[in-house]
């Protein structure tokens, strides 16, 4: 049998005025039911195209998508936009970074709620209504059945993002995307966040795909990793895998910038000395080579002329000699 969700060479491009941008360059995973999968990256590397695409919710006018997206057997790329429709909701949702941009100005929290729970369901306006101050509640907010009336500009940010999880949750979706759902709030409320979607994954045995790019989020909240840098895959692995033996120099880096290793908490993430490449003209080889400190240790000229690839299961896309490790790593840190 298939898997819940798989994705299969995934390529996305836009159209620019300064030529063709390779968001993502030959992506494929697959992912159980009652699973999450972390999906890492620095921003560009690909992540939240990813996201968009699985569901559709790309602009087909701009945007050129090959692959195959199947969910639950059923195919997404390609797919018209009423069946679409139907299967965002309440077969999958999605959770957005910014909660300003996801929710209207104009509705109030409940109506925002209520009214994907009744085109999906069919209920009533009344019962939609009793079901929006149930998700807010659910959600922890306080009041729920009087801030239910309330619109999103009279709420915290951080009840904004439950208000949205709400939302999202609503239809009890069996896939839930997540993209950097916790990027703008306080660490505790960030994990009351990730325990809400954890507590729904237990409940329904919902999929998760959490897409971040902190690799602690992801430590405590997935199952299985993916890093992705310039558009594709780099490494795959559970997460004891991936954190405890990491085997790409990209994933070194970013576990190398992790918070609790860094004297400065609020230092911003530069995982390696450099920036992203360009993905109108990505480099030939390895597209991390020109920040890679590595290559050295690959004979001949194979990082800046031979694309690696990213082999099925466990691995890493790298030239490096099976078995090398970062000196850091020599001793894997306990993952919880
Ligand atoms: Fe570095 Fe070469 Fe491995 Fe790419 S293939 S990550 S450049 S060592
Ligand atoms: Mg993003």
């Amino acid at each position: 049998t298939s898997p819940f969700l798989s994705v299969h060479d995934l390529r996305v491009r836009f159209r620019t005025e300064d030529g063709v941008v390779k968001a993502v360059d030959g992506l494929s995973l697959a992912l159980e039911r009652g699973r999450t999968l972390g999906i890492v990256g620095e921003s560009g590397s690909g992540k939240s195209v990813t996201a968009l695409t699985v569901l559709g919710l790309h602009d087909p006018r701009t945007t050129e998508v090959t692959g195959r997206v199947l969910l639950d057997g059923q195919e997404v790329t390609g797919a018209p936009e009423p069946v679409l429709e139907r299967l965002r909701g309440a077969k999958a949702a999605m959770v957005f970074q910014d909660s300003l941009t996801a929710l209207s100005p104009y509705y109030t929290v409940g109506r925002q709620i209520a009214e994907p729970y009744r085109k999906h369901t069919g209920a009533s306006r009344q019962a939609a209504r009793r079901r929006a101050v149930e998700m807010l509640d659910r959600v922890g907010i306080p009041h729920a059945a009087r801030r239910v009336d309330d619109y999103p500009h009279q709420f915290s940010g951080g009840m904004r993002q439950r208000a949205m999880i709400a939302m999202a949750l609503v239809c009890d979706p069996e896939l839930l995307i997540a993209d950097e759902p916790t990027t703008a709030l306080d660490v505790t409320v960030q994990a009351q966040i990730l325990d809400l979607l954890k507590e729904h994954q237990r409940e329904t045995g919902s999929a998760i795909v959490l897409i971040t790019h902190d690799l602690g989020v992801v430590a405590r909240t997935a199952d299985d990793v993916l890093v992705m840098y310039a558009g594709r895959a780099v490494e795959r692995g559970t997460v004891r895998e991936v954190l405890g033996d990491p085997r790409h120099p990209y994933t070194w880096g970013l576990l190398g910038s992790m918070p609790r290793l860094t004297t400065d908490p609020d230092a911003p993430l530069v995982p390696v000395p450099g920036a992203p490449p360009s993905l109108l003209a990505p480099p030939p080889g390895c597209p991390f080579h020109p920040r890679c400190a590595w290559t050295g240790e690959v004979p001949g000229d194979r990082c800046a002329t031979e694309r690696p690839e990213l082999p099925a299961g466990r691995g890493a896309a790298c030239h490096l000699p099976p078995g090398r490790r970062h000196p850091l790593f020599i001793d894997p840190p306990a993952v919880p």
